[in-house]
């Protein structure tokens, strides 16, 4: 036999080349797990060369190691084919474990080819040095190399499996998997190499037509190192390439997320808005038919919201109304659907056993929200008006529950608020009336069926007549003379008010001048203003402009404001009805006493007149406290200087003690009804009502 010997820097350098091929076929599973389409056969394919070349390379350069005291040399074809066969076993072995899954049968059946693959390329390699006579081998050392190809290679697959998915401590893993796998492929290339016998006096046949070791070596080695390297650098570029853009990604999406979120929820309260709403609706509805179930619809609105509003601001407001959203979220089931839909309106989607128990949860939200709330040291409250609408006794359908449960909520609410209704059929009627009547009174001023009635008030007890107030009235052609205030809250609601309200002034001041070009006319001219009207800037113009139209001059015109409506914003009502003082128009306070006025405030209002309402003057005879109101209220007329006028005077009684009480002027059903143009000017021309002159 020859005895051989072996290169130790060689062997050491096959092993390293072991361990980078096993690194880079690590790296590179990863690559070709995460990438996607077409760039995970690229990463595939370029994987197996560099793995193939990798594996081969070790392999070759143990084979440069190996001396004989022979001359030796490898034949070109036969070690190319042993190249291929390595690269196609890395292409198995890439693709078995870059699956969604590695079961056992196939870790095993992989593990078998690619030790076959690798042993195959082994012996293929060997026979490339084309021994005469042929090498002998030691059957138990070759079964050994075999068995070491096969443990080494599912040893392989399984960690490079395992290693795929990036993370914490990967590469680290990785390296060390590298390194026993180097081993194991440099075990298996010595084992093998042990396993041959060369008899004496054998020859290597390819010798001459061959390649000759010597810058063999060091070509290859290079070659390997490039190859291995530019697979690795070109991976880690690629990875960081695909982690950015992974990146963005994630940040697109969080983007996405948040813009859903908000498209969802109310800015201010985080509750689900209009749209969620309806969603969960649509579900709640589903479901409830699939099990044949119930639920309850609650429609919310705030009493007193707008008062805190207009008193301590908007962001006050803005504060309670979250610090609500947040104790009823506290109070109900995470299952059930609290939204906001409105400016104070909310809407909770709730399901329930039994209506009794809506009953129970309806009285335990109201008062929740009756507590006060303290914000920024302010103690603030409010009420709440429910209307519930159950499914599906009051509706099958979203939009058909959420009216129902509306239209409930605006009977509780003119119940006198704090308190909840059930949806009642006849709600609806109502409801739909009010629909009717909305689109009737748009038509109702084009028709010409707006008309105005005139009310006289007299100086106290019983004349002169001191003025009119005009007194709006729709004449409509099927339900007939309606009063004011069952269309006005609708006109505000609606703004139609604002051109009714313009109608009005003009109508008056019309009729003002028809009186006077007739010879008898009262003296002065009273008009309601609502809030809405006295809230838009272009009231002083339109005042103006409609003084100017009849030719009027502004001290027969009367503006009265409510005294809720003057104390709204009071800063801006103030200058507003400081400008229409200027101009010369009168201001008349109307419904005094039934508002929250600062004596402060008051000094400093131009007004001409308080209106004392009539709610005082009702009970006034019997009751002490009224009579107290009305004393106290015309105490304080006369220390401002301001004329006392006593509405809705019914009864002589009333008459006389009003006068005694120091009311400049009274109003009512005693002394005059609101009555047409006509009549007044029938009663002015006959003297039946002396009208104070000048
Ligand atoms: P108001 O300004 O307080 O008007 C007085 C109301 O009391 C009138 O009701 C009048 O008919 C009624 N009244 C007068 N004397 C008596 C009486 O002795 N007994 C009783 N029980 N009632 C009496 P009307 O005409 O139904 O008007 C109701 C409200 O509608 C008015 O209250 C006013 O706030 C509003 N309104 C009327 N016309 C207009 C208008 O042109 N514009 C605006 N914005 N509101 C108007
Ligand atoms: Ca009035
Ligand atoms: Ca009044």
């Amino acid at each position: 036999m020859l005895t051989g010997s072996y290169s130790s820097l060689l062997v050491l350098l096959s092993l390293l080349v072991a361990i980078l091929a096993a690194y880079t076929a690590l790296d590179l599973a990863g690559r070709i797990t995460t990438a996607q389409g077409r760039a995970a056969h690229w990463w595939l394919a370029g994987g197996a060369c560099a793995m193939g070349i990798g594996i081969w390379s070790m392999h070759f350069i143990g084979m440069l190691a190996f001396r004989l005291p022979i001359e030796l040399g490898y034949d070109p074809h036969i070690t190319l084919l042993s190249l291929l066969i390595a690269i196609a076993s890395s292409a198995l072995a890439l693709w078995l474990v870059s699956r969604q899954t590695l079961p056992w049968s196939r870790l095993v059946g992989g593990a078998l080819l690619m030790g076959a693959g690798v042993s195959a390329m082994h012996y293929t390699g060997m026979a490339a040095m084309r021994m005469l006579p042929g090498i002998v081998y030691r059957p138990v050392l070759f079964t050994l190399s075999v068995i070491i190809a096969v443990v080494a290679s599912g040893a392989a697959l399984w960690l490079a499996f395992r290693l795929r998915h990036h993370g914490a401590g990967v590469r680290l893993f990785r390296a060390a998997a590298a390194v026993l796998m180097g081993i194991a492929i440099v075990g298996m290339h010595y084992t093998g190499m042990a396993a041959a016998e060369f008899p004496l006096g054998s020859v290597c046949g390819a010798v001459r037509d061959g390649f000759s070791t010597g810058w063999l070596a060091l070509f290859i080695i290079s070659v390997t190192f490039a190859v291995l390297a530019i697979a690795l650098i070109v991976s880690v570029l690629d990875l960081r390439l695909e982690l950015r853009t992974a990146v963005l990604a994630s940040s697109l999406n969080e983007a996405n997320q948040e813009l859903q979120y908000l498209a969802l929820h109310d800015n201010l309260t985080r509750l689900p808005n209009r749209v969620l709403l309806g969603d969960r609706l649509d579900q709640a509805i589903q479901r409830a038919r699939r099990e044949r179930g119930l639920f309850a619809l609650m429609f919310m609105d705030l009493d007193g919201f707008k008062a805190v509003n207009d008193a301590y601001g908007h962001r006050i407001g803005d504060l309670l109304l979250v610090a609500i959203a947040q104790r009823i979220t506290a109070a109900v089931r995470a299952q059930d659907t609290l939204a906001r839909v409105g400016g104070d309106e909310m809407v909770l989607l709730s399901s329930v056993g039994d209506p009794s128990d809506v009953a129970t949860m309806a009285e335990k939200l109201t008062a929740l929200i009756r507590e006060p709330v303290s914000v920024e040291g302010h103690e603030l409250r409010v009420s709440v008006s429910i209307g519930i609408a159950l499914y599906p006794g009051d509706g099958t359908v979203p939009d058909e529950l959420l009216s129902n449960a509306d239209a409930a909520m605006y009977h509780a609410k003119g119940q006198g608020r704090d308190s909840y209704r059930f949806f009642e059929a006849s709600m609806n009627a109502n409801m739909h009336n009010q629909l009717q009547l909305v689109q009737d009174l748009r038509q109702a001023q084009v028709r010409g069926e707006l008309v105005l009635h005139y009310q006289p008030k007299f100086r106290a007890p019983a004349g002169p007549m001191t003025g009119v107030e005009a007194l709006l009235r729709w004449q409509h052609p099927e339900r007939g003379l309606i009063p004011p205030n069952d269309f006005i809250p609708l006109a505000e609601k609606t703004g139609l008010i604002l051109p009714i309200g313009a109608w009005v002034l003009d109508e008056a001041c019309r009729q003002m001048r028809s009186w006077r070009d007739a010879g008898q006319a009262p003296r002065s001219i009273a008009v309601n203003l609502s809030a809405l009207q006295f809230s838009h800037t272009s009231l002083i113009q339109t005042v103006r402009e409609t003084l100017d139209r009849h030719g009027l001059e502004a001290a027969c015109l009367t503006l009265e404001v409510t005294e809720s409506t003057a104390m709204r914003d009071a800063d801006a009502s103030l200058s507003i009805l400081q400008i229409l003082h200027d101009m010369g128009v009168h201001i008349s306070i109307d419904d005094f006493g039934t508002g929250y006025s600062s004596l402060l405030y008051l000094k400093r209002l131009p007004a001409s007149e308080l209106k004392i309402d009539r709610g005082f003057v009702r009970d006034l005879a019997r009751d002490t406290e009224d009579a107290a109101i009305v004393a106290a209220i015309v105490a304080l007329g006369q220390t401002l200087d301001l004329k006392i006028v006593a509405e809705g005077v019914e009864t002589a009684d009333q008459q006389t003690f009003l006068t005694q009480l120091g009311c400049d002027a009274l109003q009512g059903y005693l002394l005059g009804k609101p009555m047409t143009a006509e009549r007044l000017a029938q009663l002015l021309a006959a003297g039946a009502v002396p009208s104070e002159v000048k």
